[in-house]
Formats: C-alpha cells, sequence, structure tokens
C-alpha cells in the first residue's frame, strides 16, 4: 500500500532533507585522496547529530555505520572501515539517510576522486541525469513506470546498464514503504503518481553488465564482472505541480 503524506509529514521529511543536502555539500570538499571511509562516515554522524537528527542506516537490519561508502566496483551498501583510504582515481558512492521526528529522508552521489577518465565522468554524469530524468516524471497522472522506463532509456542509451537487484522505493515513517520503484520498466504501467507520494528514486548503474553479487560482509554489493558503479538518489514528493526534490 503506498501511504500519501500530509503536508506536515512532507515539511520533516524535508526538514531532514535539508541536512542531507548539507552533509553532501560538506563531503565535497571532505572527500580527497587519503581519507578513509570510517573518517568519512564519523564526520556525517557527527553532523548528523549535531543538527538535532538520528542517522537513519545505523542499526537498520544491522547495517554498522551511518553512511554506506561504496569504491569502484563496488554498487551499493559498502561498510565503512578505517582501513580503506581512498586513492586519486577512485569513484565513491556515499548513501545516506537521516530521520526527524520518525519520518526518514535518504538520498545519495558519487563523486571522482581527482582525475578520471572521460566515460568515468560520463558513467557520473549520465546516472545523475536519469535521476533528473526519473524525478521529472513525478507528476500527478503519470505512472510508476514512466520513472523506471525514463531511467533506463537514458542509461542504456549511453552505453551503461542499470542494476537489477536493487531498485527505489516509497519513504515515510519507513525508510523502505511501498512502492518498489525498479529503475527499468515500461512507461505506462505501474501505479498512478499522486500527489502525497514521497519516493526515494536511486539510480545504479554499471559500466559493464548489471549483474551484481554479494561480498561475503553480507551488505557491499559488487558487479559482477568488477566494471566500475554509480549511485545517485533523492528523496522526492509529488506535488499537483510536478516534483519537489527535498534532498537539496
Ligand atoms: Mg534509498
Amino acid at each position: 500500500m503506498i501511504i500519501l503524506k500530509s503536508p506536515r509529514e512532507i515539511a520533516l521529511m524535508r526538514a531532514g532533507g535539508r541536512i542531507l543536502a548539507e552533509v553532501m555539500e560538506r563531503l565535497r570538499a571532505f572527500v580527497k585522496p587519503g581519507i578513509s571511509t570510517a573518517e568519512i562516515d564519523r564526520e556525517v554522524e557527527t553532523f548528523i547529530e549535531e543538527k538535532g537528527a538520528k542517522p537513519a542506516f545505523k542499526g537498520y537490519r544491522g547495517f554498522p555505520a551511518t553512511v554506506c561508502t561504496s569504491i569502484n566496483e563496488e554498487v551499493v551498501h559498502g561498510i565503512p572501515a578505517s582501513t580503506r583510504r581512498l586513492k586519486e582515481g577512485d569513484i565513491i558512492g556515499l548513501d545516506l539517510g537521516c530521520i526527524v521526528d520518525g519520518y526518514y529522508a535518504d538520498c545519495a552521489f558519487t563523486l571522482a576522486l581527482g582525475e578520471v577518465p572521460p566515460r568515468v565522468q560520463q558513467l557520473l554524469d549520465v546516472t545523475r541525469e536519469s535521476l533528473e530524468r526519473g524525478v521529472d516524471q513525478c507528476r500527478p497522472g503519470r505512472r510508476l513506470g514512466d520513472i523506471s522506463h525514463a531511467v533506463q532509456e537514458h542509461v542504456e542509451r549511453h552505453g551503461f546498464s542499470v542494476v537489477r537487484a536493487f531498485v527505489g522505493h516509497g519513504i515515510g515513517r519507513e525508510l523502505h514503504e511501498d512502492p518498489q520503484i525498479p529503475n527499468f520498466g515500461e512507461a505506462g504501467r505501474g501505479p498512478l503518481l499522486k500527489p502525497g507520494m514521497v519516493l526515494a528514486i536511486e539510480p545504479m548503474v554499471t559500466m559493464g553488465g548489471w549483474e551484481v553479487r554479494i561480498l561475503p560482509d553480507r551488505w557491499t554489493a559488487v558487479t559482477e564482472d568488477g566494471s566500475l558503479a554509480a549511485h545517485f538518489e533523492h528523496t522526492v514528493a509529488i506535488t499537483e505541480n510536478g516534483p519537489d526534490i527535498l534532498t537539496r
């Protein structure tokens, strides 16, 4: 069941989303070669708590950290570690969420450390653009499949692949609510989009095939073929006038 949110509820999610947007801005400057993913995690946790919010992922189904840090061929759910240091030419996906007064906000972005080859930069650009195209479908009268299709079409047109095993989701009092939002599918299919729906749209895109596997840590998802992956996400409210991005 898709739970519609009131303006009051959306305001709380926007408060969380603003905190996440600030964190993302900070991380752009903070994340540098030489830094460990545990340092990133500590920075984000401190910031979220200073703002009076709670980290959303820490303890979620046993996840041990505030941020998911996914480097290079890691797609999502990488676990921060003090032994994991970033180097020039890496790309890192940072997925973070917080809770304000019982309501969740969720976002992700991928950064390149220093110079990366043009095709790698294109992977990041196309993934971010595919998110923007998905968000643009968040209008009353469109269907869920229109989001999925818009993402997939943009990604595949550039020769990249959409991960199947993980999907976007409704969000509110729970981190993961209905509906599931695949990043692939047919336009014109699925539930009608309505004002008050709040969706976390999150394309995960690879340079090679779409297959993934889970590492023995039971969290980190990596591409089966070892190709690089990127991930961008926004929490978006659907309004009468179209999409309202809460995480910026
Ligand atoms: Mg999410």
